[in-house]
């Protein structure tokens, strides 16, 4: 039996995890959940999986959760905040650590399990964007195995040879591929009068608003290339995106030889998150099968920089140095937030995110305490902005 520690556990990638244990209660069980501030939604889950640990974010929220469950009879221990989030994910009983907190705010625990060498399926790319550098030596150093959760990472992974980035030679290039986002279609005069729920109605994917709202801004493919820098260690140069609005093949990797090799299958976060529980071996996740008789024909694109001026923003932070790309999310992180509660239009998005990036730059981010305060920094620039 496996103890698994979801955090983040009532988000979409956080109950798609639920879903793929459930299936597989013979090989794992839950120790630690973890929730923001819902405390409902976390009661319920606690209830069904009966987990050692509950984290809420915040004392209010941490105790009204422990009466609830108290008064179901539940053993389950609440604790709180970034503390007792990674007391969960280092915790003896924790073998595995979902990290499926959305942006900035995992990276404290997303690192604390690569720190206690756990195996950590890594879903909170804000995380690796951040700290990179620091994150793969720690995970180098304390022994953990770090498996991709992002499909995309997860379907170049998976087109490694050995299934390890460490075994691969020969790699011409790494193929990311986009979807293009609920907005791909939409002519450029129109992006300024997008509307919150417009951004988050991606065509493929049913995802959290945030990253709904990065994958309409193409921010998140951006993102995802910094991500794909760390986990594969390879220069951006050799790291190519291309659009496939299907989104059924997830990423590709192309060797010297001229051979291709990608995964494929339907766009459901239960497949990496299965592959990532149980790899090297193969379990069911609950996807149905590819239907390549019905599936529409597969088209790949040039991705319009012009259009998605986010994608230019985080591959230019993606050279630059360290700060840049722990401005460019936080700065990100931020606008998102704004836009999701309409104090800014679509189209302010990357405005905002340039802004800060020329604000700040050529910062020492060697430490965790350098990255936290260029991010705080980040933020503060990013907010004067909004409140222009
Ligand atoms: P979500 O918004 O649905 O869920 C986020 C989870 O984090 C929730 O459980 C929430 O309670 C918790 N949380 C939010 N803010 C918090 C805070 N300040 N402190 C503690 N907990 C907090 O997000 P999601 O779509 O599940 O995405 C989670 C992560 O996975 C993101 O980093 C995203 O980029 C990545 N990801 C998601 C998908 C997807 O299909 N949803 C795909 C690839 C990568
Ligand atoms: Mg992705």
């Amino acid at each position: 039996m496996l103890g698994v520690t979801i955090l983040g556990a009532t988000g979409s990638v956080g109950k798609s995890t639920l879903d793929v244990i459930r299936r597989n209660s013979d090989r794992y069980e839950v120790v630690a959940l973890t929730a923001n501030r819902n405390v409902e939604a976390l009661k319920d889950q606690c209830l069904n999986f009966q987990p050692k640990f509950a984290v809420m974010r915040d004392e209010k929220s941490a105790l009204l959760l422990s009466k609830a469950l108290k008064s179901k009879g539940s053993k389950t221990e609440v604790l709180k905040g970034d503390e007792g989030l990674c007391v969960v994910a280092s915790a003896q009983e924790t073998d595995v650590v979902m990290a499926a907190i959305v942006g900035a705010a995992g990276l404290n625990s997303s690192l604390a399990a690569a720190e206690s060498g756990k195996r950590l399926l890594l879903a909170n790319k804000e995380s690796l964007v951040m700290s990179g550098a620091l994150f793969m030596r720690a995970v180098r150093e304390n022994g953990a195995t770090l498996l991709p959760i992002d499909s995309e990472h997860n379907a170049i992974f998976q087109s490694l040879a050995n299934g390890s980035a460490e075994h691969a030679t020969g790699i011409r290039k790494i193929i990311l591929t986009a979807s293009g986002g609920p907005l791909l279609r939409t002519e450029t005069a129109k992006l300024s009068s997008v509307t919150p729920d417009e951004a988050c109605a991606h065509p493929n994917w049913d995802m959290g608003r945030k990253i709904s709202v990065d994958s309409a801004t193409m921010m998140n493919k951006g993102l995802e290339l910094i991500e794909a820098k760390w986990l594969f260690a390879e220069p951006i140069a050799k790291i190519e995106i291309v659009v496939h609005p299907q989104s059924i093949i997830h990423s590709m990797v192309e060797y010297l030889d001229g051979s291709i090799i990608s995964q494929m299958g339907n766009p459901d976060m239960r497949v990496p998150i299965t592959h990532g529980l149980s790899w090297p071996e193969r379990i069911e996740s609950g996807v149905a099968s590819l239907d390549l008789i019905k599936m529409k024909p597969l088209e790949f694109e040039v991705l319009d920089r012009n259009k998605f001026p986010c994608v230019a923003l985080a591959e230019k932070a993606a050279v630059g140095d360290d700060s840049e790309a722990i401005v460019l999310n936080a700065a990100n992180e931020i606008a998102v937030e704004s836009f999701l509660h309409e104090l800014i239009r679509f189209t302010d998005i990357p405005i905002i995110v340039e802004k800060v990036l020329n604000q700040i730059s050529g910062i020492e981010a060697s430490s965790i305490v350098d990255i936290i305060a260029i991010d705080s920094e980040a933020r503060a620039r990013a907010q004067e902005w909004v409140n222009k």
